[in-house]
C-alpha cells in the first residue's frame, strides 16, 4: 500500500482523506512513478473541496502535477531512475492523481526534467507556472516582443500570475501587475513587475474599445477582467487567456478584434501536445529566475494539502505551494 489523498463520493458532494491506497487499485499505465513532490493549483483546490466537478471518476487520488523518479518502465523511453515531471492528462481528473507516493501513468504523458530543475523545483513551477510559460510561448508566437509595448498580468499575486511576472520581467518586458492584494505590491515589484494596478480597474463592466494600454496580457482571471484587458489591448496585441478566477464569462464584444486586429490566445495546459510541453520546460530552465522561484514559493506537507484547498480558492494563496510527499 501507499499513503494518498483520496477523494470519494458522498451522500452530498464529495469527501477528501489522507489514507492508504492498494497498489492493485492503480489504474493502466506503463510507467511507475515514485513521486517525490506535487504542488497545489487552483484545480486542485477546486477537486479537494468539491466546489466544481472535476473529479470525474470514484475513488480518485486528487493532485493534477507531480514530479519524481521512474520505479519501473516497460516504455522504450523511459527506465528506472529517470527523473520526470507530469502534468494534467486528466491526472486527479479521470486518472488517479498526484497526492500520492506512487503513480502510474503512460510514458507519452512524462516530460524529462531539464538540466538545473530539481523535482522540487519542477513542482514549485507546477501546472501553473508551465501553464505561464504557454501563455508566453503564445505571445511570443503572436509576435510580441518587449518592443511591442507593456504587458500586463491578472491575477498576478497567484501562481500563474506570479510566474507570468518573473518570466516576463526576465525576459525584458515592462509587466503591468494586476491585483486584489495592495499588500502585496512590494512582493510583484520584487518579482519583476514594473506597475502595479488594483485589480478593480478592470473588473467592471468593459466598453467595446477603451485607451490602449497595453500591447499583450496574460489573464488568469477571466470575465469581465478578460473583456476589460481584450478592450484597452493596443492595435495588433495580443491576450493569452489561461484562466476562470472570477468566472467562465466572457462578456465582450467583437470591436477588439475587428477594430483593433487584437488576438485572443487560448491556453489550455491539460492536453497540450508533448513537442510543446517539453519547449516549455526548457524555458522554464533558462528563463525563470531561481531565487524568484525560491521566493514565491511556500512548502506544506501531504498532510496539510486538504486544508489548503479552501485558501485557494480564496484567494489566500500567494505565488506558488509545493507539496512534499515522500
Ligand atoms: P491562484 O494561485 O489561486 O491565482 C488566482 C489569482 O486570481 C488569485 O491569487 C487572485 O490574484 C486572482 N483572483 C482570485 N479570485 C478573483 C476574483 N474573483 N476576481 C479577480 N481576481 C481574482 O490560482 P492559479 O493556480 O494561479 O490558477 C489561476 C487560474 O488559471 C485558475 O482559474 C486556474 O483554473 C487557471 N489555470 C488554467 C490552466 C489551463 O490549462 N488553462 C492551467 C493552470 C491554471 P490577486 O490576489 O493578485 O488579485
Amino acid at each position: 500500500t501507499f499513503k494518498a489523498i483520496r477523494i470519494d463520493k458522498a451522500d452530498k458532494g464529495t469527501t477528501a482523506a489522507l489514507t492508504q491506497f492498494d497498489d492493485t487499485e492503480l489504474m493502466d499505465g506503463d510507467v511507475t512513478v515514485r513521486v517525490e513532490w506535487s504542488t497545489l493549483n487552483y484545480k486542485d483546490g477546486l477537486a479537494l473541496t468539491g466546489k466544481a466537478p472535476v473529479v470525474r471518476r470514484f475513488p480518485m487520488i486528487a493532485g493534477i502535477d507531480f514530479a519524481g523518479t521512474i520505479e519501473q518502465s516497460s516504455h522504450p523511453d523511459w527506465k528506472a531512475g529517470d527523473k520526470v515531471v507530469c502534468n494534467g492528462w486528466g491526472m486527479g481528473e479521470t486518472h488517479l492523481g498526484a497526492y500520492a507516493e506512487r503513480a502510474r501513468v503512460k510514458g507519452d504523458w512524462l516530460v524529462r526534467l531539464p538540466d538545473g530543475i530539481s523535482a522540487r523545483d519542477a513542482m514549485a513551477v507546477g501546472t501553473a507556472g508551465y501553464t505561464a510559460m504557454l501563455s508566453v510561448l503564445a505571445l511570443e508566437k503572436h509576435g510580441l516582443t518587449p518592443k511591442s509595448g507593456p504587458v500586463v498580468v491578472t491575477g498576478a499575486a497567484g501562481g500563474v500570475g506570479s510566474v507570468a511576472i518573473a518570466v516576463l520581467s526576465k525576459l525584458g518586458y515592462h509587466v503591468i501587475a494586476s491585483t486584489g492584494r495592495a499588500t502585496e505590491a512590494d512582493y510583484l515589484k520584487s518579482l519583476g513587475a514594473a506597475e502595479v494596478i488594483d485589480r478593480a480597474e478592470l473588473s467592471g463592466p468593459a466598453k467595446a474599445l477603451a485607451k490602449e494600454r497595453w500591447a499583450g496580457g496574460v489573464d488568469s482571471v477571466g470575465s469581465t477582467t478578460l473583456a476589460n484587458l481584450l478592450s484597452m489591448t493596443r492595435y495588433g496585441g495580443a491576450i493569452a487567456a489561461c484562466g476562470l478566477a472570477a468566472g467562465m464569462d466572457l462578456p465582450s464584444s467583437v470591436a477588439p478584434f475587428i477594430l483593433r486586429g487584437v488576438c485572443l490566445l487560448g491556453i489550455d495546459s491539460v492536453m497540450c501536445p508533448i513537442e510543446l510541453r517539453r519547449v516549455a520546460w526548457r524555458r522554464l530552465a533558462s528563463d525563470l529566475d531561481k531565487a524568484k522561484l525560491a521566493d514565491i514559493t511556500h512548502e506544506i506537507a501531504i498532510g496539510d494539502v486538504i486544508g489548503y484547498g479552501p485558501k485557494i480558492l480564496d484567494g489566500q494563496v500567494r505565488g506558488r505551494i509545493v507539496v512534499k510527499i515522500v
